[in-house]
């Protein structure tokens, strides 16, 4: 409701954004804005790239200006808004203060034939004059600016007082009695200016509802993008979340693995304690039964008698000879007592690096860009059958050699599918089925490269498969239209689900 409000509003804006004032000898732009037409020679004439001040639209080929004399004759070229002046010069009326032309009594109604303000009594003699009892006097309370300007009787644009009854279809022209007579006796086809007025409004409406389609077509795309949008950015979201739980996931790995090592390292240490200070008990307990007997021995040499170093002997022979003995295996001992060593496998770390640099890669699904499409709108019966050819070409659009044909010309920089597909001039497929690219008015076709580099076919919204391999990137979708192809649509971009 806001929409349809504002929409009418900014249709009857009938004041000039250069100049903020109600528009004068309104000219309607390429791009449908519209400027007074002083206002768009003093824009052309400090602006001379030729852009619209309101939306940067081209007005004209700034080259027209040096083929012709100056901006005057391309502006005059350009088509006078004479709906939006109608609407001007009503808005212009309708602005005045209300005061009877008569009496300058407060007016109440206003003739459409003359544009007067008038009070009751006044309108009231008004209708009864012979001279303006056929004028139409209307509400001036309830009466809008559009209301009156569509209200205002036509009039011969060359015999100004006489009414527009009937319009040429040759001349395009609304004209009058006096002009059917003498301007136009030899033109076929004069109607009456209100059933061609019923055409045009026929048309104007079938244009509204041509313009209204394509519009909701452009914003069901946009809307398309948008929600491809969100579905990247949830895409996004949910990636980032695989991202930490499996990077979390190694993470904890390598964590674990340095609790493990640390863990090992410590009880082989610690294992090594133990092993080492039991030998050096044996040890140490061993020494010390050396040191006795060499002690009893020593004192014996030094203060016994030789009976007594006898006895002394026998009885130390065989023990002191037990502990020698076992001193061979007590030092055997000493070789249990060994290093541990850690071995990290680096090669095996280096390989966990490489595996982890290679995981996880970004890819872009083929899904992400639909196909460029155009519809075939009309065909020319003077033509048979025929192909239309299409496809891609690597070459950019601005540098490619017209009118030369993918066929003929630049068909070693393109992938053509046509009777059979080429791709750079080779040919890959010599079997494609013939009713693949002989189209009927209304069908849809399409092109679209993977990010596979696939080249895919659609056909009425649905994809028939890949036409060819290998498609170098970045490339341009073309249609060859010739023949029997003479008019067709371009459509918007669309999701292809
Ligand atoms: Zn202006
Ligand atoms: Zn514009
Ligand atoms: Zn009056
Ligand atoms: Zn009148
Ligand atoms: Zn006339
Ligand atoms: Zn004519």
């Amino acid at each position: 409701m806001a929409t349809a409000t504002a929409a009418s509003s900014a249709d009857s804006d009938t004041e000039c954004s250069v100049c903020h004032e109600l528009f004068k000898n309104p000219k309607l732009l390429p791009c449908a804005h519209v400027l007074c037409r002083h206002c768009l020679l003093s824009w052309l004439a400090s602006n001379p790239e030729a852009l619209c001040p309101l939306c940067r639209g081209a007005i004209a080929d700034p080259k027209e200006k040096s083929k012709t004399k100056g901006w005057e004759e391309v502006v005059d070229a350009l088509p006078d808004d004479v709906a939006m002046a109608a609407l001007v010069e009503s808005t212009r009326v309708l602005s005045q203060d209300h005061v009877c032309v008569g009496c300058k009594s407060a007016a109440v109604s206003i003739c459409l034939n003359c544009n007067d303000m008038m009070c009751q009594a006044c309108s009231d003699l008004h209708t009864k004059f012979s001279v303006s009892s056929h004028h139409k006097v209307e509400d001036l309370s309830s009466m809008t600016a559009e209301e009156l300007a569509a209200s205002q009787p036509d009039h011969c644009s060359v015999h100004t007082s006489k009414p527009c009854e009937l319009f040429c279809p040759t001349h395009g022209a609304a004209i009058c009695h006096l002009c059917a007579s003498a301007k136009h006796r030899a033109c076929p086809d004069l109607t009456k200016l209100a059933e061609a007025a019923d055409k045009s409004r026929e048309e104007l409406s079938q244009m509204v509802t041509s313009l209204l389609t394509e519009e909701q077509q452009l914003e069901e795309a946009v809307a398309a993008l948008e929600r491809h949008l969100e579905a990247t950015e949830k895409v996004v979201q949910e990636a980032v979340a695989e991202i930490d739980m499996t990077c979390d996931k190694l993470e904890n790995s390598v964590k674990e693995f340095r609790r493990r090592l640390k863990e090992m390292t410590l009880d082989a240490k610690a294992k090594v304690k133990d092993t080492v200070l039991t030998v050096k008990v044996t040890l140490l307990d061993h020494r010390g039964r050396l040191t006795s007997h060499r002690r009893v021995v020593n004192r014996t040499t030094r203060g016994s008698t030789n009976k007594g170093m006898c006895d002394v002997t026998r009885a130390l022979r065989d023990r002191v000879k037990d502990i020698l003995d076992t001193c061979g295996q007590r030092r055997a001992h000493l070789k249990a007592v060994s290093m541990f060593t850690l071995i990290i496998d680096a090669a095996a770390v280096s390989r966990i690096e490489k595996e982890l640099s290679e995981l996880g890669q970004v890819k872009i699904s083929p899904a992400s860009v639909g196909p460029v499409q155009i519809r075939i709108d009309q065909l020319d019966p003077r033509y048979s059958s025929c192909y239309l050819p299409c496809g891609v070409v690597l070459t950019d659009p601005d540098h490619l050699r017209l009118p030369d044909t993918a066929c003929s010309g630049w068909g070693r920089e393109a992938v053509v599918i046509s009777g059979a597909v080429f791709n750079r001039g080779h040919t890959v497929n010599n079997n494609l089925n013939k009713a693949t690219l002989d189209l009927s008015e209304g069908t849809r076709v399409g092109v679209m490269v993977t990010t596979k580099a696939e080249l895919h076919l659609w056909v009425n919204g649905s994809d028939r498969g890949v036409i060819a391999t290998i498609v170098p990137t970045p490339c341009f979708a073309f249609f060859e239209l010739r023949g029997r192809y003479q008019q067709v649509s371009v459509l918007p971009p669309t999701h292809p689900s």
